[in-house]
């Protein structure tokens, strides 16, 4: 029911439905609940009152590293204005309530089955053809949730060579749109923009289009490494989705590229993880300010690190510094150690053959073995099958 006069009109139709109600309302005492208002023998509740309040949003601590601050974001995210299933407005709210700093809606330029053109919600030809439109519906909106807003697009290829890419901070993307029958023109394009381009699911397959085998190893392709040589691959993605590769973090450290780790989100936040769920992928930013163009420049600097299903897959130094800052290491003893995660991320940790989970902000004491110079962060990896090492030479 739209307002109060319509509910009222509704009311005085079903007479007998609202006798009783009044009825109702009699056997708790003669006086009409709380919050409500009184005409004739019905009354109006205010929902807006007696609702459940809304849950605080998730708060994610991390201290600065080495003078960075450490936003939280999502840099591959879809709409209705692709093939998501809610509107680029509602994506802010769902980053907001999950504690990120940052998104970029990055809807496919090649594929748009709801609004477009020819969708199942017909857009007029200036708004079909915009391919900034869900950047600009979501803009006014981030901007008073205090959520910075990349733009983004997904250029999304069926054959497997080249997959799927994200332009990231271009600064219009219809002429990458405009490109559509040629990617490579769509790569230069993003470029000539002083876009960052990102390398979606590398283990995204497409067999019957004659691309990578189902089921095959992964691997870094000709046609990837041509695409890497000429300076049009910034970063790739380690985590999408529920989907996870362990390889790209070799391929990022030889290539010297950005890791990420993203939702890549269709429907709902709620139907997909459940709301604030902690296994939900997240690339954290080391950036000098909380600004757009502050990441732009982590990016283009790789300082990024990927977290997803309680893992985090980084790169020298950043990944090292990160575990700096989050965590004391105190000698009690020369054999007693007391460790301390001062942080919401996830540490499982293994000092000389014992292994402990270090949950938030509890001290946790440690023997040490003699001749045990090292700890090992088993679920913190640096590289394929390296989890991160640190020296406790006390
Ligand atoms: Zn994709
Ligand atoms: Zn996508």
């Amino acid at each position: 029911m739209s307002n109060r006069r319509e509910f009222l009109k509704y009311s005085a139709l079903f007479g007998a439905a609202a006798t009783t109600l009044s009825s109702v309302s009699a056997s708790f005492g003669d006086d009409p609940p709380k919050n409500s208002v009184t005409t004739g023998n019905t009354y109006t509740v205010s929902m807006h009152s007696i609702r459940t309040p809304p849950a605080p949003a998730r708060s994610i601590t991390i201290p600065d590293v080495d003078g960075f601050k450490v936003l939280k974001g999502d840099f591959h995210i879809h709409t209705l204005f692709s093939d998501g299933q809610v509107m680029p407005k509602d994506r802010v709210t769902e980053a907001v309530n999950n504690g990120l700093d940052v998104i970029a809606i990055t809807d496919h330029i090649e594929y748009r089955p709801f609004f477009s053109k020819t969708g199942r919600w017909k857009l007029n030809d200036g708004q079909a053809n915009n391919f900034n439109l869900w950047y600009e519906i979501a803009k006014p909106e981030a901007e008073k949730r205090n959520l910075l807003l990349v733009r983004g697009t997904e250029i999304t290829k069926s054959t497997m060579p080249p997959g799927h890419f994200n332009a990231l901070f271009a600064n219009d993307n219809n002429p990458i749109a405009a490109a559509v029958d040629d990617w490579r023109t769509m790569l230069k394009v993003s470029i000539d923009q002083g876009a960052f381009l990102l390398w979606n699911h590398p283990g995204w397959q497409a067999p019957k289009s004659g691309g990578i085998e189902q089921g095959a190893p992964l691997w870094f392709t000709d046609t990837h490494e041509e695409i890497y040589k000429l300076g049009q691959m910034h970063g790739i993605e380690i985590f999408n989705s529920v989907e996870h590769y362990p390889v790209v973090s070799d391929w990022c450290n030889e290539r010297n590229l950005a890791l990420f780790a993203n939702s890549d989100i269709h429907p709902s936040e709620l139907e997909q993880y459940g709301i604030q769920n902690p296994l939900r992928p997240i690339t954290l930013v080391l950036a000098k300010e909380r600004t757009v163009e502050s990441v732009k420049e982590a990016f283009f600097a790789k300082r990024t690190i990927a977290w997803a299903a309680n893992i985090l897959w980084g790169r020298g130094p950043w990944l090292p510094a990160l575990f700096k800052a989050s965590v004391n290491i105190k000698a009690i003893t020369p054999g007693t150690l007391e460790l301390t995660n001062n942080t919401s991320l996830p540490l499982s940790v293994t000092l000389g053959g014992t292994v402990f989970d270090l949950p938030k902000n509890v001290k946790r004491q440690v023997y040490r073995a003699e001749g045990v110079q090292t700890l090992t962060v088993t679920n913190w990896m640096i590289g394929m099958n390296k989890p991160l090492e640190i020296p406790i030479g006390v």
